[in-house]
Order: structure tokens, then C-alpha cells, then sequence
């Protein structure tokens, strides 16, 4: 691979101001000033996948209630295996899973038994059928079995009276299969999130409107629709809001009585049409950050009336940056999700070299591959502009350059976030 210098062609916003927030910083901004849900509901275990747990799961039973075969074979009494030579034995009846063999085993003795069916009286100890030799009613086996071999014990997945999962685990198909082994059919998740989605900007259209060179089809809600497309939360769609500052406002304030959060695009920035900041200092509650972050530096946080609201800037990119770095963390804090088990991020080995300066965290989109010998390696998906929305379509993870990081030379290692789990 030949190294190209990628990510920061120089523009006027590498001219860095001073003052600007670490990325660290408005995280921590964030998540300190978030309220969390209280409210629960109760569903059915079928529809609780992507939900959290509003309560601990405690389990009212062993699972396996009794103990059971691991293997399809023959059930003896360990003492019955001999030292030296073969030993044999008389099968005296079957075990099913479901039907068990009632009566005790004897020395001498053994039962036929199934995957599953409860371990008779008088036995411990299975041996699988293939390494039997059957006779009629007969088998012999020989001296190369452990005492207590293929039997599963009563408990030892689940004991009766533990905590299976935790408040505020984020709900997987396993964790369902859980909650059906322990006989729930019912769970208490925290409702669903309540989030509005607005785009604003006069140049910007809807689908199926005519699209004249002064207008751009509102790509931004239709990203922020998708990620936000999950089990836990429910879209409200305010559609495209004009640049004037009243209009913003009424439908921000209407949509406030209803929703949890509110989340914008556009008109966070310094331009003469950015209403979405004039409304917004009139509402009182909201701060006006620049973040030391590429893409996506201005961002507004606050509150209108009881939602917590999201300026995000106007540039797709940009829009899906700061929606990955800072507003799903904060809906998830929201949710009381505590324990969501995502893909890590890892170190990569980056295949060109990237321009940067330290003072600014900088987010490159990107793909992650393993090469021959099974190292991973990364490379960025081309120009890297933040309207340029193909550069997120192409990637499958982000590298991300930290605030203090300067420029990288191809084969350092970089810091990357995996897009698996996060979408
Ligand atoms: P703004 O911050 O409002 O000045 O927007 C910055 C850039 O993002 C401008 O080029 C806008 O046209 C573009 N933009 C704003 N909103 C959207 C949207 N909903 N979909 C696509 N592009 C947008
Ligand atoms: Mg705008």
C-alpha cells in the first residue's frame, strides 16, 4: 500500500480558536446534566430483545431443575467401572428426556438413557453409546471413564435464589433465552425513549418535492430516522422547520410537552440564517458549544421546557459524527443502559499517513480489515469533507485521532472504533 496524505486538507477551520471544549469535556457536560427515565411497562419476553431491564431477574428455580444426561448412552453407578479389563453390565430399561426410568439401579446394572432424561437412582456416571459394546440386552465396556462423566448437575447454569441479570441490562437473545428457562413470560423494561427529529434550513426539501439548484434533499433526518430506528426509543418526526426563529421555536416547544429529546441539524452555526441559535437564546436554557472535534464543531446542548435538546450542525457528516460520539451515548445513558456489551474499540495499524494538529480530536471514517497474517489494519474511505456522506456509507468503523495526537505516518497505530454494535 503506497502512503497519501488523507483527512485534513487545510480549510479555514484549521485556523483553531481558543476556548473551543474537548470532546472529553462536553461528554462529560452531557451526561451530567441528563435526567434518567423512571417509568417502566411490562412486556411480553418475545418483544423485550433491545430493551433494558427496569428489574433485577432473580430466579425462582434450578436450571437444570434435576440432574440430567449430557449424552446419549448408558447410565451407571461409577463403581461398576472396572480397574483393568471390561466389565458387563445388564440393561434394565430406558430414560427419555421427558419420561424418566423410576425405578433404582443396582450394581451390575444400567440404564438406557437419552440426552436430557433425568440421572436414575443409584447412578452417576454416563457413558456415550459409541464407546459401548451392545448385545441383546448387554453391554461391555471398558476401564477408560471418569467417575461422574457427561452428567450434567441440577443448577448449574442458573441456582435457584441468584440474580440472573442486573437493572439496566440492555436485553440479547440469550438473556431471553434466560428469562424463558426460568419460566418468565412477563418483564418490567424502562418505556420507550421519546425522541423528534427535526431538519431545518430554507434550501432543504423533502422527498418528491421538486429539487431546483437552490435546494438539497434532507438527507439528515433520514440518517438520524435510521439510527434511531431501535426497540427502545420512539421517532417523533417535526419534518423540516423553516429558518425563522418563532416558527423553531413553536414547534421545539409544542414538541417539548410530548418527547424526551429533541434532536435538530443546521442552523448551529455563525451564519445570517442560523435561527435555530436565535430561537434558542430566546428559550434561555441552551448552550452554544464549539467542540475541538473534525467534523462536526458546533453543537448545541440544553434543555426546552422538560426535553433535553440536540442542535447538531447542518452537514451529513457532521450529523452523524456528533450523533455517534455524543447524543447515543446520551440516549443510552437516558435509558439506564449500564451494561451494553458492544464490539471494542482496538488499536490499528493505519495505512497512510494523516495530517493533523494537536488540539483537536479528529474523526476519520474508515475500513477495517485484518491483512494475510491476521493483524488489522486501516485505511480511510477517501475524501473526508463533512458533507460528504459517501465517506460513512463506505466505512465500517472510525478512526479516531485524539485531542493531544499530531500528524500519523503510515504503519502507527491508531485508535479505531468498530461501526459492530453501534448501528
Ligand atoms: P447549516 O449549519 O445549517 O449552515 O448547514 C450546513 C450545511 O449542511 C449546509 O450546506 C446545508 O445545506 C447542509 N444541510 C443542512 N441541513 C441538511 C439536511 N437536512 N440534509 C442535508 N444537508 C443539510
Ligand atoms: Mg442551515
Amino acid at each position: 500500500m503506497t502512503s497519501t496524505n488523507i483527512a485534513s486538507q487545510p480549510n479555514c477551520s484549521d485556523i483553531y480558536e481558543t476556548g473551543l471544549l474537548s470532546v472529553k469535556q462536553a461528554s462529560k457536560q452531557i451526561l451530567a446534566a441528563l435526567p434518567c427515565l423512571h417509568d417502566f411497562e411490562t412486556i411480553n419476553i418475545e418483544q423485550a430483545k433491545g430493551r433494558t431491564l427496569h428489574q433485577a431477574i432473580t430466579a425462582p428455580r434450578n436450571v437444570p431443575s434435576h440432574n440430567n444426561s449430557a449424552v446419549d448412552g448408558y447410565a451407571l453407578n461409577a463403581d461398576d467401572i472396572p480397574n483393568q479389563g471390561i466389565a458387563i453390565l445388564s440393561i434394565i430399561g430406558i430414560a427419555y428426556a421427558g419420561t424418566p426410568f423410576l425405578k433404582t439401579v443396582s450394581s451390575g446394572q444400567c440404564v438406557r438413557i437419552m440426552t436430557g432424561a433425568v440421572i436414575p437412582e443409584g447412578v452417576n456416571t454416563i457413558i456415550m453409546q459409541e464407546q459401548v459394546e451392545l448385545r441383546d440386552n448387554i453391554i461391555t465396556i471398558d476401564n477408560q471413564h471418569a467417575a461422574g462423566q457427561n452428567c450434567r448437575q441440577a443448577g448449574e447454569d442458573i441456582q435457584q435464589g441468584e440474580t440472573i441479570l442486573p437493572v439496566g441490562k440492555f436485553l440479547t437473545p440469550a438473556d431471553i433465552g434466560m428469562m424463558a428457562s426460568i419460566g418468565l413470560s412477563e418483564v418490567k423494561v424502562k418505556r420507550k425513549l421519546k425522541v423528534a427529529i427535526a431538519s431545518t434550513g430554507n434550501e432543504v426539501i423533502g422527498l418528491g418535492e421538486f429539487c431546483s439548484e437552490n435546494n438539497i434533499y434532507d438527507s439528515n433526518r433520514y440518517c438520524l430516522y435510521a439510527a434511531l430506528d431501535r426497540p427502545d426509543i420512539e421517532i417523533i418526526n417535526l419534518g423540516i422547520l423553516e429558518d425563522d426563529p418563532d416558527a423553531l421555536l413553536n414547534s421545539f416547544n409544542q414538541a417539548s410537552h410530548y418527547v424526551d429529546i429533541i434532536i435538530s441539524t443546521g442552523g448551529v452555526s455563525v451564519g445570517d440564517a442560523d435561527h435555530t441559535k436565535t430561537a434558542l437564546k430566546q428559550s434561555g436554557q441552551v448552550d452554544f458549544w464549539k467542540i475541538a472535534i473534525k467534523p462536526g464543531r458546533p453543537l448545541a446542548f440544553g434543555k426546552i421546557g422538560r426535553s433535553v435538546f440536540f442542535g447538531l450542525p447542518g452537514n451529513p457528516v457532521a450529523v452523524m459524527v456528533t450523533f455517534y460520539q455524543f447524543v447515543l451515548p446520551a440516549l443510552e445513558h437516558m435509558l439506564g443502559i449500564k451494561n451494553k456489551v458492544i464490539f471494542p474499540n482496538i488499536q490499528a495499524k493505519t495505512t497512510e499517513n494523516i495530517r493533523k494538529k494537536p488540539g483537536r480530536t479528529e474523526i476519520v471514517r474508515a475500513i477495517l480489515e485484518q491483512n494475510s497474517k491476521g493483524g488489522w489494519e486501516v485505511t480511510s474511505t477517501g475524501k473526508q469533507g463533512s458533507g460528504i456522506l459517501r465517506s460513512m456509507s463506505l466505512a465500517n468503523a472510525f478512526i479516531i485521532l485524539e485531542h493531544e495526537r499530531a500528524s500519523v505516518k503510515a504503519g502507527e497505530m491508531v485508535a479505531v472504533q468498530p461501526f459492530a454494535g453501534l448501528f
